[in-house]
């Protein structure tokens, strides 16, 4: 084979296999590069040509992929990121979670783009690559600690404080099916049960060190480009308030518009919202910000509380999601429990907001007598319950008791488990957990999560643009011609086409290495065009918007399609009752419900998605190039085995009925 034409690559990639011990070095193909650029791209294809229907993603046949993009390690502002891609445990369809740091250019730096896991170890491992050495350790004294000491004991046994980490905790051991991966103390692949998948391979922990460069296409072009960038970043409106607040500054702007959801959805506003806000994270508990490789935002922090024995207790990345998950949406207003539930996440390793979610859930089970008072394992199961919060992310990671194992599942699972009516009450889309964002106060987040590829999901399409109703974003990305109605978070109008050039600029994103939090999306000086323009000076691959276009629809077609041959469809296109038959109670969004018949339709006509199956059709996949899939995925709904597969997939349907007794 000829040496990688493009520079921004490694160009090389690991296969390891747990079950045999093989660790194999390949030649990155060019035309992985060419079609899916990165990251999620490439991870997708992978998981598309390697990991079939019929696959538990819990069993050795699922794959795990770590992979980095082409900006990653590179000079662009915020271009840190990596991404783990696998079946999910936790929705047992397409999955993926990312995660910033310095992980993504220390891989790039050890010269590999991208890892393949696969098969399952007899024993805990851990796998350390350092540049030219890639081997299995073992990790058996490992097995059972928390993530900080994991990340703590390694960095020690391999002398290095300067390695980077990946690890899980005991909720990843346990196969909690939301787990999370910690990378390097401060960042989470947390979403999709990440942590799970590499707990059912028994790997614990990946070390990386890499001391190698990597080549620039147009090194002085790329660095004049990348200053010019960090320039405009600074100067734009939002820089200074999320550099200084980061995620969290949006409690305060999500609360008066009735997005803010709370009492696991009931309402969209939260009384005690102040008392969980931004401001006073900041002013009560900040100790200093933390940026990710090459960001000049820095919209992490470190903040720290008065934990037991009077010691000081550090803690990071705690984010809008959890201040609403382990806030108002289990009703509590007291700050000091969600940060001290931010830790236990960390350290169990758990996405603080499925933990969030499952308490809720068992709240309001509760609530409504659906679980009994000798259900409750002692506990005492009222709304905001700050030691039954606690306690039950601690059940919950070790699968003990009744509650305990019950929402380690996930809570549209548990709702499947339970039976008893549980379905009305566990929110989610296609078995994931809808975050902090309320549908009937944002039209176009409501359809954002239905046509996520990974379950409920504010990420994908990340449609910020009409979050807040400030017009200078939607201007510098799309004109004025669709001004004042894509601006207008409770108008449907030009919605579909949002959520679908998100999804379609966050697959670019997602698999270039950028960041989402950065100046992609939420300052858009980083759209197409600058997308297009650095990954050319950083590989000189020749690539214009046009093209990144068509590469962005190809990923997220793909993923459509691998849903698909599990069976997803249309009919798994939809909201809980709340958000589309319950007029919200609250903040601006008050009389609104989320109008998905409206938005839905216009999207499959914007995708080029067959109406009824909500499934790309073979004129599209041909046009993007996918015809190699048409085949596979026609078999699966001649032979019925994507909808044998969806029959088995293991959570609740979304509940349809009546709901009077609800209002
Ligand atoms: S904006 Fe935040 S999450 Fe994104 S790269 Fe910068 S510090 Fe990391």
């Amino acid at each position: 084979m000829s040496p990688f034409p493009y520079t921004g690559y490694a160009g090389k990639y690991l296969r390891v296999n747990l079950t045999t011990k093989d660790i194999s070095i390949y030649d990155l193909p060019e035309e992985w590069a060419e079609l899916y650029l990165g990251g999620n791209g490439i991870g997708t294809k992978i998981l598309w040509d390697e990991v079939p229907p019929e696959v538990d993603p819990l069993s050795p046949e699922n794959k795990l992929i770590l992979a980095t993009g082409p900006l990653c390690g590179g000079p662009m502002p915020n271009s840190s990121r990596v991404e783990f891609i696998a079946k999910s445990p936790l929705t047992g369809i397409y999955g993926d979670s990312n995660a910033g740091g310095c992980l993504g250019p220390e891989l790039k730096f050890a010269g590999y783009d991208l890892v393949i896991f696969e098969g399952h170890s007899s024993s805990p491992v851990y796998l350390l690559i350092k540049d030219d050495l890639v081997e299995l350790r073992d990790a058996s004294h490992l097995w059972g600690l928390g993530g900080y000491e994991t990340e703590t004991w390694l960095q020690q046994e391999l002398h290095d404080p300067q390695v980077k980490t990946v690890v899980i905790g005991p909720a990843g051991e346990n196969l909690v099916r939301y787990a999370a991966i910690m990378v390097s103390f401060s960042r989470h692949a947390a979403r999709s049960g990440m942590g799970a998948v590499m707990g059912s391979k028994n790997l614990k922990a990946i070390a990386v060190r890499g001391t190698r460069g990597i080549h620039l296409h147009d090194p002085i072009g790329l660095r004049d480009y990348s200053y010019k960038l960090h320039q405009i970043l600074r100067k734009n409106e939002f820089f200074t308030g999320v550099k200084s607040f980061g995620t969290p500054g949006l409690v305060s702007l999500m609360n008066p518009m009735g997005r803010f959801p709370t009492k696991n959805f009931q309402y969209g506003s939260f009384e005690g919202f102040k008392e969980i806000s931004g401001e006073t994270l900041k002013q009560e508990h900040f100790v200093r910000d933390i940026a990710c490789f090459d960001c000049p935002i820095g919209c992490d922090k470190t903040y720290s509380y008065v934990g037991e024995d009077n010691q000081e207790v550090k803690t990071f990345s705690v984010e809008y999601e959890t201040l609403n998950s382990l806030g108002a949406g289990v009703l509590n207003r007291d700050l000091s429990t969600v940060l001290k539930g931010n830790v236990i996440c960390d350290d169990l390793g758990m996405d603080t907001m499925s933990a969030g979610r499952a308490i809720s859930f068992a709240m309001e089970l509760a609530e409504k007598g659906i679980l009994s008072t000798a259900e409750w394992d002692g506990l005492d199961l009222s709304w905001g319950n700050a030691h039954t919060i606690l306690e039950l992310l601690r059940r919950i990671a070790f699968k003990e008791g009744f509650l305990g194992n019950l929402l380690a599942e996930g809570a549209a699972r548990a709702a499947k488990i339970l039976g008893r009516n549980a379905d009305r009450y566990a929110m989610h889309v296609k078995g994931q957990d809808i975050s902090a964002q309320d549908g009937r106060a944002q039209q176009s987040m409501g359809l954002a999560h239905v046509t996520s590829s990974r379950g409920a999901d504010h990420l994908k399409a990340f449609p910020v643009i009409d979050e807040t109703g400030y017009p200078s974003e939607g201007v510098r990305r799309y004109g004025e011609k669709y001004m004042p109605e894509l601006i207008d978070p409770l108008a449907t109008r030009y919605k579909a086409f949002i959520v679908k050039d998100g999804e379609d600029f966050g697959a670019i994103v997602d698999s270039s290495g950028n960041c989402k939090s950065g100046g992609t999306f939420v300052m858009s000086e980083i759209y197409w065009k600058e997308q297009a323009k650095a990954i050319h000076l950083m590989t000189g691959m020749e690539i214009d918007e046009e093209k990144l276009k068509i590469i962005g629809e190809r990923i997220y077609n793909l993923q459509r399609s691998y849903n698909a041959i599990h069976g997803i469809s249309k009919s798994d296109d939809v909201l809980p009752w709340r958000m589309t038959q319950v007029p919200s109670p609250s903040g601006n969004a008050k009389g609104s419900i989320c109008h998905l018949e409206i938005m839905l339709p216009q999207y499959y006509t914007l995708r080029g998605w067959d109406s009824d199956t909500g499934t790309p059709t073979t004129e599209t996949l041909k046009r993007l190039g996918l015809e190699a899939i048409v085949d596979k995925l026609n078999e699966s709904f001649r032979s019925g085995s994507g909808a044998q597969v969806r029959a088995a997939l293991g959570w609740a349907e979304p509940y349809t009925g009546p709901v009077e007794d609800e209002l």
